[in-house]
């Protein structure tokens, strides 16, 4: 479709003047959710409505033609990576894909990570970045000139999928406040918890977590809960929650991060959310999973309008449009 359709139906001056504004987000890394209010969220929840019904009515639009993202992954990734590239060329951008193995480039030669963003910047106006060590988007950040989005760092965070996971909730529940969330899985190193967790405190919520005892909450994550002062309680058993819950966010245990791969294969089919399970569940909650799912929830699940994990995902695109419109402002 043509641009100049978009005329009649956006205005993109309105638009980039709000991006140029943008709740002090532009210029700015993401590297934690620490960086986000609940002024901020709404601003981002409102461009990400913006970028998803420009999709929808146009699929793509020019705000950030002539901008180009370098991704750097040196960790795998389906969705995030895609959601990030699809965002960038949905808004006319380009991208610099290192997405397919950082063995492909002079990583592989002994680069460091300082050298390697130090590089790229040259190129791009942006980094995303995924790493296997926590801390790593914030070193990054350090070196470059331009901003740093953090993909995941290690088990430490992930922030643009909390958003994108908190604007699931929102869009599918119409509200955060009053909910009762259960975290289902591997608690200790999933960043995607860590970093969900600590955005929902924002929120009058209610939280459960459901691990086995190895794979419990993390005492620092846990701290900011107790801190809050929001009512949390921790179980084994996900029939505890099922009853309750509006949300169930399901995890995958992280094998990539047992050291002993024995432990692993004790807790890996800890869970498995099936229809029977959701039986017992409201009539109006969502189940929801960062994804890859690896045997967590039955794939006959996948009918039940509960299941958001889908919607999740395409709702990750829209978020890092906003993301990427707002950190690239035209400041
Ligand atoms: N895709 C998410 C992440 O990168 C969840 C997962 O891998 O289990 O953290």
């Amino acid at each position: 479709m043509s641009n100049q359709e978009l005329t009649p139906l956006f205005n993109l001056d309105a638009m980039t003047q709000k991006v140029a504004n943008s709740n002090g987000l532009t210029g700015q890394d993401i590297l934690s959710v620490d960086q986000f209010d609940r002024d901020n969220l709404s601003f981002i929840f409102d461009r990400a409505r913006e970028m998803r019904e420009m999709v929808q009515r146009v699929g793509s639009a020019d705000l950030l033609k002539g901008y180009v993202l370098a991704c750097l992954f040196y960790e795998p990734s389906t969705r995030t990576s895609s959601s990030f590239i699809a965002a960038m060329e949905r808004l006319g951008g380009s991208v610099i894909p290192i997405t397919q193995g950082v063995q492909f480039s002079s990583v592989s030669k002994g680069e460091t990570l300082a050298d390697t963003v130090r590089t790229l910047e040259q190129y791009a106006d942006a980094i995303v970045l995924r790493h296997p060590e926590i801390g790593s988007a914030k070193l990054a950040a350090d070196y470059a000139s331009v901003p740093v989005l953090n993909a995941g760092d290690g088990p430490g965070e992930h922030p643009t999928q909390a958003l994108l996971d908190l604007f699931t909730i929102r869009e599918e529940l119409g509200r955060v406040d009053g909910l009762k969330v259960a975290m289902v899985g591997d608690l200790r190193y999933g960043r995607t918890v860590q970093s969900l967790t600590k955005l929902l405190l924002h929120f009058d919520v209610s939280l459960r977590f459901v691990s086995p005892e190895i794979l419990r909450l993390p005492l620092t994550t846990m701290n900011h809960v107790i801190d809050a002062g929001v009512d949390v309680r921790e179980t084994h058993d996900v029939a505890d929650v099922i009853k309750n819950a509006d949300v169930l966010y399901v995890t995958r245990v992280q094998k990539e991060r047992f050291s002993d791969l024995a432990q692993y294969e004790e807790v890996k089919n800890y869970y498995e959310i099936t229809t029977e399970l959701l039986e017992k569940a409201k009539d109006k909650m969502v189940v929801m999973h960062p994804l890859p799912r690896v045997g967590e929830i039955h794939y006959n699940v996948d009918k039940d309008p509960r299941a958001a994990y889908f919607r999740q995902v395409q709702n990750g695109m829209y978020i890092r449009m906003a993301l990427l419109a707002a950190v690239l402002g035209r400041a």
